[in-house]
């Protein structure tokens, strides 16, 4: 028999997470998160909370997209509200370059599948409806590319990751947009690791229609609360006119809690789910941090400290292939190769949160994601090239500190 013996209270260490996500959560946050009192999702104040939520949520995302709302749970459940009015048989051209474009791609498979097309292959279907365009790893998606495919396929939906953090590549946001807008494809994005990251307004690319992002990356908002979504009108008649197969994630009537009614913002929600106090004060606090600081301050601040750390693992003979912002994806120097999953695993069994790449080829993934500062980049520099030194390197970690040191004064001068 087990009992609460059996199981000690859990108690989870405090790692450094420097990995592609989730990223350290602001203090102001958890504190947010555990000093709201306990009160049901109706309450005035958690109503309150969620207006003002979607009110800051519209500026932080550059948008006068009236469903703009936070979906209860993690990006895939952004993605999944996002992508419920894709129905089967719809046709979709999907651009897939690494693990997470490639898990939307499945997505828009199922979505897309008719009922025998789902049953002939119901966990990796391949629906005539859909093409995948497969873009190599470590690769972007251009807009050259979308323009050829839309242009031969003229599909109704078009599907792209802003930023694929499975191979840390920025893909071409306006190059998607403007074809999208040529070919009349209605454009769905993966802004899950861009949105906060970097410093863009989702009105600027009026062939998407609709965007998905999380709570736990650019937005440091881990404790488990609303992947914003925003949607434009054009979105919703579509939506409104197919109909969709989810009542949980359905973005329309998902967004009538967040005090959305028929295209229009009214005083408060009507109950949709069960909301968390909780959820809703961490939430408010992420968006109020990260609006006082400002996404063009932000995005700054993500340019400068990821490039000292690109500075420092290239000086230690590592090549890095990735261009976020917010992590750094590298391969060992030649003498090592194939040995990153290793290294990866005894930095994770010290406390030192980096990531392999979850799909061929196995590199190394390093994020700074709430890490901006000289003490975290130096701690994440040296762990590593410690970490690589245990593997049998010849790191000089002194004079790699010292050349970060150099860049963080450089800059506080200038
Ligand atoms: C992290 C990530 C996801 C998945 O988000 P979860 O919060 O784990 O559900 C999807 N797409 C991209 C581009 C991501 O970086």
């Amino acid at each position: 028999m087990t009992n609460a013996a059996t199981f000690p209270q859990l108690v989870i260490p405090n790692t450094l997470a420097a990995g592609p996500g989730p990223g350290n959560t602001d203090a102001r946050v958890l504190q947010a998160y555990a000093g709201a009192g306990i009160a049901d999702h109706m309450q005035p104040d958690v109503l309150r909370g969620m207006i003002e939520c979607k009110h800051m949520l519209r500026t932080f995302m550059g948008t006068a997209n009236v469903y703009t709302f936070g979906v209860a749970g993690t990006g895939w459940s952004g993605l999944d509200c996002m992508m419920s009015a894709v129905m089967p048989g719809d046709t979709v051209v999907v651009f897939a370059n690494g693990t997470f474009s490639g898990i939307d791609a499945l997505t828009l498979r199922m979505k897309a599948s008719t009922r025998e097309e789902l049953a002939a292959d119901s966990l990796n279907p391949q629906p005539a409806s859909v093409t995948v365009i497969d873009v190599p790893h470590g690769q972007s998606v251009t807009g050259e590319i979308v323009e050829a495919a839309l242009s031969e396929h003229k599909p109704k939906w078009a599907f792209m990751a802003h930023w694929e953090t499975g191979s840390g590549r920025i893909n071409d946001i306006a190059g998607f947009s403007d074809a999208c807008l040529k070919h009349d494809a209605m454009g769905l994005v993966d802004a899950v690791s861009s949105l906060g990251v970097a410093d863009f307004a989702i009105d600027d690319y009026k062939g998407v229609v609709g965007w998905a992002s999380c709570p736990q990356k650019g937005l440091l908002c881990l404790p488990l609360t609303y992947a914003p979504v925003s949607l434009t009108d054009r979105y919703i008649q579509t939506l409104r006119a197919s109909g969709c197969y989810t009542y949980a994630n359905h973005p329309i009537m998902e967004a009538r809690h967040w005090g959305i009614v028929d295209g229009h913002d009214v005083e408060k929600g009507t109950y949709h789910r069960t909301h968390s106090g909780y959820a809703v004060s961490a939430f408010h606090e992420a968006l109020r941090i990260n609006l006082a600081d400002g996404l063009a301050k932000r995005a700054q601040d993500y340019i400068f400290h990821e490039k000292a750390l690109t500075t420092a693992v290239t000086a230690m003979g590592c090549e890095v292939t990735s261009n976020m912002t917010s992590l750094v994806v590298l391969s060992l120097p030649p003498a090592f190769a194939g040995r990153e999953m290793e290294l990866v695993q005894n930095c994770r069994a010290q406390g030192f949160g980096i990531w392999p790449t979850l799909s061929a080829p196995v590199q190394i993934r390093i994020g700074i994601l709430n890490l901006l500062n000289q003490a975290a980049i130096t701690e994440i520099v040296t762990r590593f090239g410690q970490a690589m030194n245990d593997i049998g390197a010849d790191v000089d970690i002194a004079a790699i500190t010292a050349g970060l040191e150099t860049h963080f004064q450089s800059t506080m001068a200038a």
